[in-house]
């Protein structure tokens, strides 16, 4: 029997959702799209982000920090794990439910609480980038710096917003236990919202005020796997060049070569698109046979058998 391709899907915002509810929708709706795969014949393994739910956790721990002085600021490292685990309960349930109306019944589903190593001098920490949690006014944004020490940005006209540091992933300190539950079959949840950041001090992790790119934290856990796709699930069926232009044009099959001269011409959305197309590179250059894929998650049948998507190849 061929060996079954081992696929590391990364879930963007729009399989989650933004709010309880819609969370609690989109997660029967991807499953769908992730048992059609494991339908397929492939081995899943899936990551996904927590954008909006990392911010609602935080905004959520500030508020107690109003009605209960005795509280402290709960770290972000925390906020991270607190949606990790959230996020993992309602995607563990919705694929387990999903496999079994399928009449599938020998795939066991779990979380696995991950926690990702980043570099304590990575410049990232220098230069918080990502915003997170609710828009504020200057008074608020100022009240917050000084209370919390917080940095709080200007967002395009909206308003201030916490910026957190977004640091680059470097070891994934479960993978041990990860691997094993993919090598005995198990459907296996990782490195949710990039994964919990910590710095390694001596035999004691420590959690790292950063939030990591969940594109990037994939395509290291892809890597650690030996899988043979990445593929990135997101808002467009595509890649573009000039995006959002008269001159837009969709890519179907671009080389890695392509893909960083494409980069280089600053085709794709820091914060969007680009870290996607940087994690895709990353993997399909490092070895023979590895693709990525990016592309919307309701397609990610008809991608893998490589009718739409936007592929990545050496
Ligand atoms: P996710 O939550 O899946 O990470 P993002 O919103 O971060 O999604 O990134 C996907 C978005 O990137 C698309 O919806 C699109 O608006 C934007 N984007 C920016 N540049 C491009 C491009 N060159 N081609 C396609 N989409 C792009
Ligand atoms: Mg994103």
């Amino acid at each position: 029997m061929a060996k079954k391709k081992r696929i590391v899907i990364a879930l963007g915002g729009n399989a989650l959702g933004n709010t309880l509810p819609e969370q609690m929708k989109a997660v029967k709706i991807t499953a769908k799209a992730i048992v059609d795969l494991i339908e397929e014949g492939c081995e899943v393994v899936v990551a996904h982000g927590n954008g909006p739910q990392v911010g609602m956790v935080n905004n959520a721990m500030i508020a107690l920090t109003h009605e209960d002085k005795a509280q402290p600021n709960t770290p972000l490292s925390v906020c991270v794990a607190m949606s990790q685990a959230y996020i993992g309960y309602d995607l563990q349930n919705a694929l387990q439910e999903e496999l079994l109306n399928r009449g599938i019944t020998n795939i066991p589903v779990a979380t696995m609480i991950t926690q990702v190593r980043v570099d304590a001098d990575d410049p990232a920490f220098q230069a918080p980038s990502k915003p997170i949690g609710k828009f504020v006014d200057y008074k608020q944004a100022a009240q917050m710096e000084r209370d919390f020490s917080y940095i709080m940005k200007e967002d395009a006209g909206r308003g201030y917003r916490r910026v957190v540091a977004s640091p680059k992933p470097v070891e994934i300190i479960e993978i041990g236990t990860i691997r094993n539950m993919v090598e005995s079959g198990d459907l296996v949840i990782a490195c949710g919202g990039g994964g919990i950041p910590v710095i390694r001090q001596g035999n004691h992790l420590k959690g790292a005020s950063a939030v990591i790119d969940k594109d990037f934290a994939s395509c290291l856990l892809a890597k650690e796997l030996d899988a043979d796709f990445l593929i990135i699930l997101t808002a467009v069926e595509k890649v573009a060049l000039h995006y959002g232009t008269p001159e837009e044009t969709w890519l179907d099959n671009v080389s890695v070569a392509e893909a960083n001269q494409y980069i280089k011409e600053g085709h794709f959305a820091p914060g969007s698109m680009l870290p996607k197309v940087q994690a895709a590179v990353s993997f399909a250059s490092s070895k023979p046979g590895r693709t990525a894929l990016i592309t919307l998650l309701e397609n990610s049948r008809d991608a893998i058998q490589g009718k739409t998507g936007t592929t990545f190849h050496l």
